[in-house]
Order: structure tokens, then C-alpha cells, then sequence
């Protein structure tokens, strides 16, 4: 019997892992340059100093690759193994050196010629790009979508859920109920009354108190004039595809819809303000959800790589283990067929978004084969990427030749 804790989910009172005494990081780790006993833990990345909190997300994701590649160099028996360990260390097809660039115009720099791994879900330096050119996308959406004068409401679904229950029967169980409501009579009725045109489905996962909390968010575009959506109809749909798929029966909290008007006001400043790095609006929350801090208690797949990387915690480390191994090869955003070409976003895989260079760049400096070997062994890539957008050259050159 599941005592339903789904209620009780948003109020576990379980502390996050913000302030993490930096004191206690693995022994084995060298540290980052710049950040003595590692990267600061600020409650929110982005508040003071924008240029700090920069160098911060900078640094922090290289090191929380390496704790990704520590962590998946220990996976079951049969388990294909995880590239996130190669990824960014070694040169790609074809390519005779590593170079650091730098977009013309700004000092965004970032390394070419590399191997890169590519997940979404478990390497924070590739999904950093992919969830940006995804949040890229969405933008695109909404705005084209708030052209076409199309609504938009998010729905959250989720389902009751216990400390033990097993990572891959729960998201195989949300994905056949999401299914399942989507196929139900009372679904086609408010789909049509709504005048539903098309949706983006978005994967989330954190761990708490009750163990794994998995959701799903719904972007849901509609016709104006549509009836809206209603969360007290559509809940009833939502538990009895639930109880038929496998799962407990959800409570209230189950379902969710987002307040559209809110929504529609926030679609409408799409492209009219240039957002900051603390900007977390609906489009961040579809893209990059396991990558911010767990709220409530619950830990994102990156806390809990953070958990690692700065105390050493092995229950963290089991855990982002039955992740990777749960999100292997799932698709972190799902549009509905034929929206992409109502919206005219065109479709592109992790892969291309990962190795996607579009912009105009400068070489700041050529990495032969053992000043690389060098960089990777100390696990400094973090570094050289600050060094270089600080200092350019220069910059680059100290990191490298201490000694002159
Ligand atoms: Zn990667």
C-alpha cells in the first residue's frame, strides 16, 4: 500500500545542500583556480557581481564533470559505459589541435576541437549548451506562438511516490499514464474545447525525503478563445490513468496548471528584454530544471553531483548512478507532432546542438598535444577557460608558464 506521500512531497523539510563547507571536498581534488578550496556556494548563482557569478557557473560545471566521471566509472555489470568521462578531454575525428576561442565582439570563450559526450543528463558542461540552445527554442516558441495569437499554460503532472520505489518503473509508469490520459474520451473533450494545438512535454526528476519525485511539465499551446484549462477536470483524468498504468492514485497536487494569464504576459516580453542569468522563467524551467537547485528539499540530479564533488558523499553518488542509468537515451523535451512546424522551430538532435558553432570566433591560443595532457591532468580546463576570457592570451600563457 503507498501511504501517498505525494502530498507531504512539498513539505519535506529536508535542508538542500546550499551551504556545503568547502573544507570537506575530496582529498583528491586539486581545487580550481580562482576558488581556494573550490567554487563558492552562493544560495542563488547570479546575485553581487554578475561577472563573479560567471567564473562561478564556469568553474563549478568543470568540476562537477569530473565528479560525473568519477561517479559513472563505477556502473553495473552490462551497463554500456558513459562517454562523460572523455568528453572535452580528448581531440575529435579528424582534428590536429584543441583551441581555446573566443566569440568576436564579447569575452564568451569556450574550447574547439574536442570530443564532446553530448548528454543532456549527465555532463554539466554539454548540458549547459544544450539546455541554453534548447531554452534558445522555446523562446523561439512562444514568441511565434504569441504571433499566432496561440495561449500558453504549463500543466505539471506527477505522481505519489516512496523512499525505495524503483527510478525506472516510476518514469516508465508516468510516461504510460501521460499516454494513457492523452488517449482518454474526457482528454479529446477539453482538447478540443480548449482548442489545443499542440504541446512540449519536459522531463524532471529530484530526490528527497520520499525518494524519487519524477514530473513532467506540459507546455500547452491553444487557440485564443479556447475554454482554459481547468485543473479540477483534469485531475480526475490524471489519477485514473495513473492507478491503470501501475501507479498510486495522485491527490491534488498531482495536477497543476499554470496560471495562464501569468504565462501569456511572460510570452508577451519574449525578445522585448535582454534576460540575465537569475532570469528563471517558464522556458528555464522546461530546459535546464536538473540542473538548478532542488527546492524544498529535494535534490536535482546536479545537487547531487554537487554533493560529491565538495563533501565526497557516497549516498549522492549511488543515487546519480540509478539516474543516468534511468535517463540513459530519454528525450529531455517532446513536441507533440507537427508543433515544430506550426512554430517553425526546426528540429535538431542533442548532438548537433552540442557541436553547433555558430558564432565568429577567434583563436586565443592553440594547445599543442602536451600542454592539453598538462590541463587535463590537473583538471584545470575551468581555469583556462577563465583565464582566457579575463586575460585573453596572457592569460592563458601565466596559467600554463607560471615560471615565465
Ligand atoms: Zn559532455
Amino acid at each position: 500500500m503507498s501511504c501517498d506521500p505525494l502530498g507531504s512531497t512539498y513539505e519535506i523539510t529536508q535542508p538542500p545542500p546550499h551551504e556545503i563547507p568547502t573544507e570537506k571536498r575530496s582529498k583528491s581534488d586539486p581545487g580550481i583556480a580562482g576558488f581556494p578550496g573550490g567554487a563558492p556556494h552562493t544560495g542563488k548563482q547570479g546575485q553581487g557581481d554578475p561577472e563573479e557569478a560567471r567564473n562561478f557557473t564556469h568553474a563549478e560545471r568543470w568540476k562537477l564533470k569530473k565528479a560525473a566521471a568519477e561517479i559513472l566509472d563505477e556502473i553495473p555489470a552490462g551497463v554500456k559505459p558513459f562517454r562523460v568521462a572523455v568528453c572535452h578531454r580528448t581531440r575529435g575525428h579528424g582534428v590536429e589541435q584543441v583551441q581555446l576561442l573566443q566569440e568576436r565582439g564579447t569575452n564568451r570563450v569556450f574550447y574547439g576541437g574536442l570530443m564532446k559526450c553530448a548528454s543532456v543528463w549527465v555532463c554539466p558542461v554539454c548540458a549547459a549548451k544544450i539546455t541554453e540552445r534548447r531554452r534558445e527554442e522555446l523562446t523561439r516558441a512562444n514568441a511565434s506562438a504569441h504571433e499566432k495569437k496561440l495561449r500558453v499554460s504549463m500543466m505539471t503532472l506527477t505522481a505519489p511516490h516512496r523512499m525505495g520505489d524503483d527510478l525506472e518503473k516510476l518514469l516508465q509508469g508516468i510516461r504510460d499514464a501521460r499516454r494513457a490520459m492523452f488517449n482518454r474520451k474526457g482528454w479529446k473533450r477539453i482538447r478540443e474545447a480548449a482548442g489545443i494545438v499542440g504541446s512540449i512535454c519536459a522531463l524532471e526528476v529530484t530526490h528527497g525525503g520520499n525518494g524519487w519525485h519524477v514530473h513532467v511539465h506540459e507546455l500547452i499551446y491553444c487557440e485564443a478563445g479556447g475554454a482554459a484549462l481547468d485543473a479540477e477536470k483534469l485531475l480526475p483524468l490524471w489519477q485514473s490513468a495513473c492507478t491503470a498504468s501501475g501507479l498510486g492514485r495522485p491527490n491534488v497536487h498531482g495536477l497543476k496548471v499554470g496560471d495562464g494569464s501569468k504565462a501569456a504576459a511572460y510570452v508577451a516580453k519574449f525578445g522585448a528584454e535582454d534576460r540575465d542569468e537569475d532570469g528563471w522563467g517558464v522556458e528555464h524551467e522546461m530546459t535546464k530544471a536538473h540542473v538548478k537547485r532542488g527546492k524544498k528539499g529535494g535534490r536535482s540530479p546536479w545537487d547531487l553531483l554537487r554533493a560529491y564533488a565538495y563533501t565526497g558523499e557516497e549516498r549522492a553518488a549511488e543515487l546519480f548512478r540509478v539516474y543516468a542509468v534511468g535517463f540513459r537515451g530519454r528525450r529531455q523535451l517532446v513536441w507533440s507532432r507537427g508543433l515544430r512546424d506550426l512554430l517553425g522551430v526546426r528540429a535538431k538532435s542533442d548532438e548537433e546542438l552540442v557541436e553547433e558553432e555558430r558564432e565568429e570566433a577567434e583563436v586565443v591560443w592553440s594547445f599543442d598535444l602536451s600542454e592539453w595532457r598538462w590541463i587535463i591532468d590537473r583538471h584545470l580546463e575551468g581555469a583556462v577557460l577563465q583565464a582566457g576570457r579575463e586575460r585573453g592570451k596572457a592569460g592563458v600563457y601565466a596559467l600554463l608558464y607560471p615560471d615565465g
